[in-house]
């Protein structure tokens, strides 16, 4: 059942049997191990094999390499089975590697990523879904129809079988819609044929008439996608300017020349509109990867993968190291995002791995975003990246006025945030019956709690950071480790009753002011706690679309690619949020944030307007946002960094140096230091403070190793690590290129 054993009456052990090494999903820093592989089995490079480890069964890959003759025989343990899965690609097992030795980490680690899903490994089941029940020739009005359960049904042509989820997104429903219908007896279980679960987009679907300028970018991609080899080209524009529609026109080459596509995107589980335009192009469904997909459908989505089922996925970073047999086309959608670094395990960017993947895969790359990453804009300066840019928004919408709100001279009253320009600004809007959105990057109520008697500031005990007030939950929280506790009735220092102060806003008190502001006004709120998922994401978009709301409150994630066409008024809580601390690229990433939020506001008709409420209206990037001319900041953004070989003139790496005892994270920070290797072109900085000092009980402590462009780090980072010897309490963290440092 899915799986080769040898024959029972083999003699196990013959010392003629041929070796083979074999990768483990597992951060072993010894790499593969040898096997013998039985007689009567075959396991060509890349088959699924189970291994024996330690007294237990282990899956693994067969990898490249040579074995080891001197191991002796008796030392030699047998391959149990080969599995019926397709072998992992040559592509597939260079790019682990790559990864692996780019980001330092064991291959193992890097392998566990690219065979995620256990139960991919087990033969796939035929799949539950949904019919139509049959006819019962009634003509009067069915008393349990409802216009949604209408368009469940509308949605499944009598005959057709759709799984549970397919059919309520397919109808724009909620899942819990299906499974009414299901109750009433409208429809019946049925089996779903395993092709149907993945149908094949269809690139002759008619799509959207690309404009003059739209058509020629599209063609310069569909021709890259056509040549079969590696290419990287950045896609920019304005928000609105159809950078989605150009490059699904690539998707549609690629599906022509019959090779799949990847689209990475920052948010997929957000992302509920872009997957309309998508079925909207091609007629059906993408098939996705993310972390909350169910392990049953994980297991069926790798699998067809593998086996070239799938034609185009869309999913997180991670679907990146999925098992394409054929790739021939990568998009990274809005490129910039920090979103698509992995801070945990191996820690890797995707977008900078995508293009890896690509190279290895001969496929073409496409970058896109309204405000491209330095590090990409260099790469097209330098001639690597091809650069096509769509100057316009589409059809009859300009790109919104944007103007900065001093609050030194428009103060809000006393504990209160929203400016008096803005409350105007909103009436306005709210009065012409057109939709306004209040942005602010910071979830709970108060980012700060203060005792008004002494001065006492609540932070986590955990961490260095101080804990957020979530009213609705009656409780403080630490946004790094999760810890909370309820507000104390008295300051814990001083004791004094009722003296603890919220200090500062997070979207939950802006929503308060809002509410007393505009009280008559239908609110939303777009946070994490709000929108936990795809569902709550889709009828929130619906909600907005058909106009049953007036005033949009949310953070980042009402930035994330919607089209909300009756938004014309954005207002901007907090500018400057972003602005705080020594991040390198805090000035970049507030100015990428604060277009993309701007980029919401007038995308229809109706022109639109952007007001940021600033303390610093003369800051570059608020001039830049105002004057839009964003290209001018990035080139006064390469300047600052290039003298000081900062990325992307140079080479960074971080080590954070972190133990539950503060005196032995120093000492090991200072032993590292100790050890820093000296060579040419290369720089240490630290070891300091890492910017969470504490984090989740852990007293962290960084090291900086800053090289010019041309110095290869990883063998000097290895060769550093390799130096020194530190106690099994200590974790050291390599991070190659940082974001946030
Ligand atoms: P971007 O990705 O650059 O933000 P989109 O591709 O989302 O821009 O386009 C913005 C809006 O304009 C979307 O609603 C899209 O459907 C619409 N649009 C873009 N190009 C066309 C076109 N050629 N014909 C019709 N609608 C278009
Ligand atoms: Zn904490």
């Amino acid at each position: 059942s899915g799986r080769k054993s040898p024959a029972p009456n083999q003699p196990a052990g013959v010392a003629s049997a041929p070796r083979l090494r074999v990768l483990l999903p597992l951060p072993l820093a010894a790499g593969a191990y040898d096997y013998r592989l039985p007689h009567g089995l075959e396991a060509p490079l890349g088959s699924f094999v189970v291994v024996p480890l330690n007294g237990r069964e282990t899956l693994g890959v067969v990898w490249d390499g040579e074995t080891d003759p001197d191991l002796s025989p008796s030392r030699l343990r047998d391959v149990m089975a080969v599995l019926d899965v397709p072998p992992m690609g040559e592509t597939l097992r260079r790019f682990v590697e790559w990864v692996a030795a780019y980001t330092l980490s064991p291959p193992g680690a890097v392998l566990r990523m690219a065979m995620s899903s256990p139960g991919a490994f087990t033969p796939p089941a035929a799949k539950a879904g949904w019919q139509r029940a049959p006819a019962q020739g009634r003509n009067a009005p069915d008393p349990r129809m409802t216009p949604a359960r209408l368009r469940v049904l509308e949605a499944l042509p009598p005959g057709e079988v759709m799984s549970g989820t397919a059919l309520a997104e397919a109808a724009g429903v909620s899942p819990a819609v299906v499974r009414g219908l299901a109750d009433a007896g409208l429809l019946v279980p049925a089996l779903l044929p395993e092709d149907d679960l993945f149908p094949a987009p269809d690139p002759e679907h008619p799509g959207p008439t690309l404009l003059p300028d739209q058509a020629a970018a599209a063609a310069r991609l569909r021709e890259k996608v056509a040549e079969r080899r590696f290419g990287v080209t950045l896609l920019t524009g304005v928000t609105g300017s159809g950078k989605t529609e150009v490059y699904l026109d690539a998707v549609a080459e690629c599906l022509r020349r019959g090779r799949q596509a990847l689209v990475l995107l920052p948010e997929i589980a957000l992302s509920a509109q872009w997957l309309d335009r998508f079925r909207a192009r091609f007629g059906v469904p993408p098939a996705l990867w993310h972390s909350e997909l169910g392990s049953r459908t994980r297991a069926r989505t790798w699998r067809a993968v593998a086996e070239g089922r799938v034609q185009v996925l869309v999913g997180a970073r991670s679907a990146l190291f999925l098992p394409f047999p054929d790739l021939g086309l990568i998009i990274v959608d809005e490129e910039h995002e920090t979103a698509f670094k992995q801070e945990d395990g191996v820690v890797y960017h995707a977008r900078d791995m995508a293009v890896v993947r690509a190279r290895l895969a001969q496929a073409s790359c496409i970058l896109v975003s309204a405000t491209p990453s330095l590090e990409t804009l260099n790469n097209v300066e330098a001639g690597r990246y091809d650069h096509l840019d769509l100057p316009q928004r589409h059809g009859a919408a300009g790109m919104p006025g944007v103007e900065a709100i001093d609050l030194r001279k428009h103060a809000p009253e006393r504990g209160r945030f929203i400016a008096p320009p803005l409350i105007e600004a909103i009436r306005d809007t709210l009065a012409r019956g057109e939709q306004a959105m209040l942005f602010l990057n910071r979830r709970g109520y108060a980012p700060l709690t203060l005792c008004r008697a002494c001065g006492h500031r609540m932070r986590c005990p955990n961490c260095t950071a101080w804990l957020v007030e979530h009213r609705a939950q009656r409780r403080l929280q630490c946004h790094h480790c999760g810890h909370a506790e309820p507000i104390p009735p008295t300051c814990p220092e001083c004791n004094a009753p009722g003296t603890l102060t919220p200090v500062g806003p997070g979207v939950e008190r802006v929503v308060e002011e809002a509410t007393e502001l505009f009280p008559d006004a239908r609110r939303i709120v777009m946070a994490s706690d709000t929108i936990p998922g795809p569902a709550a994401a889709t009828a929130a978009a619906d909600a907005i679309a058909t106009r049953q709301v007036d005033l949009i409150i949310g953070t980042q994630i009402v930035a994330k690619g919607w089209h909300f066409p009756h938004l014309t008024l954005v207002g901007v809580v907090d500018a400057d949020l972003g602005l705080a601390g020594g991040d390198l690229r805090a000035a970049e990433r507030t100015l990428q944030l604060l277009h993309q939020v701007s980029g919401r506001a007038g995308r229809a008709e109706a022109p639109g307007r952007v007001l940021l409420q600033t303390f610093n209206p003369d800051h570059p990037v608020m001039r830049a946002l105002v004057s839009g001319d964003l290209e001018a900041f990035m080139a006064e953004e390469a300047a600052g960094r290039r003298p000081g070989h900062w990325p992307p003139y140079g080479r960074l790496a971080a080590l954070i140096v972190s133990a539950e005892d503060e005196r032995e994270a120093d000492r090991a920070a200072r032993d590292l230091g100790l050890a820093a290797p000296r060579a040419d072109g290369v720089e240490i900085l630290g070891p300091a403070p890492a910017p969470l000092a504490l984090l989740r009980g852990r007293h962290r402590r960084r090291l900086l190793l800053k090289a010019r462009k041309d110095v290869q780090i990883q063998p000097i980072l290895r060769d550093w690590l390799s130096r020194i010897r530190l106690p099994n309490s200590v974790r050291v963290q390599v991070d190659v290129d940082p974001v946030g440092f």
